[in-house]
């Protein structure tokens, strides 16, 4: 049976995009083909993907921010096939798994602080969710303020603390009291929690739409306003944690620890839906207080043995092949190689970002001819330039990588945290290239670009 699943995987390949159109998401097929992303990939290890052609694409993206150890793991895989053989009694509910118990507890020892009780989720959205209800129930204040520009997911409870409109909108009203204040703004956060009636305070360590970090001082600034006006931290490590920028969960670079801290994407090596809610004992004590309370927040597949295994075989390899050290290695070679270009391209204005969380900035242009290319470009659609990196990073140069939100011009990259000093110096080469193209008023990327904006106009 499972065999035949494969061979028909192998038969089938051509057929994704017709099969999703059909019975998927028609919308998001035709956004792939109008920007040429349609590559059909058909195999994946480390950080490159092959599509139908047998092309290697370096994979700048990671399925945003995933696969942290590289695609397809050998030892994660190993460990996976070794637990379905071991014929594990998960999931029997009634009862109490020890993969669940030894990754809580590999979870207690890397993260920060006093953070040692953990609930498992099937996703980020699932742990903002949960620790919403935590910060709620265990504070016994309604309030949460929340950053702008903030993404911590698409449920109702993590859309409410979402800052984007473009995901806001039709869901309105959302929960009450989420009172959105500007990242990096200490007199904003006292402002909103002075009247000492904020149950949280939650925030992305480093943000993903945008790639905005922390001044020096603001989350330090942060803690001492949370503790003096009692109120918790949430801190959405969602993307930003396990290593991805260069320490193991991102709070440590600013030395504070949060109240609850939220991990998911990368905790399984990109195999499992997995994520966990780390917390205080404390805290976790005020919402399972009684033995009737103790399925006060549950679900049915958090615990799940293949994700169980899958985590702490993805922790393993975090910490054999050093990769968080890498990815401090690599993100700091690309954030200097790229700032230099910042040199000799007027439109690329900042280079941000931490370990492998990388945001390119691009701003309109002073020279006269360029100045009045972006305009048009930006007049016809808000969120085209980018493509303009993008679309020529992969057609040409075959690097995916990722436009960091709507109407920003900042493009993302999220590596695998074991890219080599090869893959670096590949994709700054790539990245002189294209920019060098950007830079040409007469070259064929305006244009290029420009038809995007067109078809896009017209098809929508
Ligand atoms: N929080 C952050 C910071 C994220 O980046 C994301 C997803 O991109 C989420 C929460 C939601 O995670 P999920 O898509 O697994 O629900």
């Amino acid at each position: 049976m499972s065999t035949e699943i494969v061979e028909k995987y192998q038969e089938r390949l051509a057929e994704a995009y017709t099969l999703h159109r059909k019975f998927v998401n028609p919308q998001f097929v035709r956004v792939l083909e109008v920007i040429g992303y349609d590559r059909n990939y058909v195999s994946a290890e480390g950080a490159y993907l092959t599509d139908a052609n047998g092309v290697k694409v370096l994979d700048f993206l990671a399925g945003f921010g995933v696969y942290n150890i590289g695609r397809n793991h050998p030892h994660v895989a190993r460990v996976l096939h070794d637990t379905i053989d071991a014929k594990t009694a998960s999931l029997v509910q009634m009862d109490l798994g020890v993969l669940s118990g030894m990754l809580a507890e590999k979870l207690a020892e890397i993260t920060p602080g006093n953070l040692e009780a953990v609930f498992f989720t099937n996703s980020g959205t699932e742990g903002v969710e949960g620790a919403l209800k935590f910060a709620r129930q265990a504070s016994g204040k309604h309030k949460i303020v929340h950053c702008h520009h903030a993404f911590h997911g698409l449920t109702l409870g993590a859309l409410s603390v979402n800052a984007n409109p473009e995901f806001r909108e039709r869901n309105e009203p959302l929960l009450p009291g989420c009172i959105p204040v500007p990242f990096n703004d200490l007199d904003a956060l006292e402002e909103a929690l002075r009247g000492g009636d904020v149950g949280a305070f939650i925030f992305e360590t480093v943000q993903g739409k945008g790639v905005f970090v922390p001044d020096d001082d603001y989350l330090k600034g942060a803690r001492e306003l949370c503790d003096r006006y009692g109120t918790y931290m949430i801190a959405d490590e969602v993307q930003c944690g396990l290593g991805r920028t260069g320490k193991m969960f991102a709070v440590e670079h600013w030395g504070i620890v949060p109240d609850i801290l939220v991990i998911s994407k990368a905790l399984s090596g990109g195999f499992i839906p997995v994520g966990a809610i780390v917390t205080t004992r404390e805290i976790h004590g005020k919402i399972f207080d009684s033995m009737e309370r103790c399925f006060a927040h549950s679900n049915t597949f958090g615990q799940n043995d293949l994700a169980m295994a899958a985590g702490l075989a993805t922790i393993e390899v975090l910490e054999k092949e050093n990769l968080v050290e890498n990815s401090a290695r690599m993100g700091g070679r690309i954030i200097a190689g790229m700032q230099k270009l910042t040199e000799k391209y007027e439109m690329l204005s900042e280079v941000r970002g931490k370990g492998l969380m990388i945001g390119m900035q691009f701003a309109e242009p002073k020279s006269m001819a360029l100045k009045a290319s972006w305009k048009l470009l930006h007049k016809m659609n808000n969120d085209l330039f980018c493509q303009m990196i993008t679309m020529p990073l992969l057609e040409k140069h075959n690097i995916l990588s990722q436009v960091a939100g709507h109407g920003l011009d900042t493009v993302k990259i999220l590596p695998p945290l074991m890219i080599n000093d090869v893959d670096v110096d590949k994709f700054l080469a790539a990245m002189d290239d294209v920019l060098k193209e950007a830079h040409k008023i007469t070259g064929s990327a305006w244009k290029t670009v420009k038809d995007l904006g067109i078809r896009t106009a017209r098809t929508s």
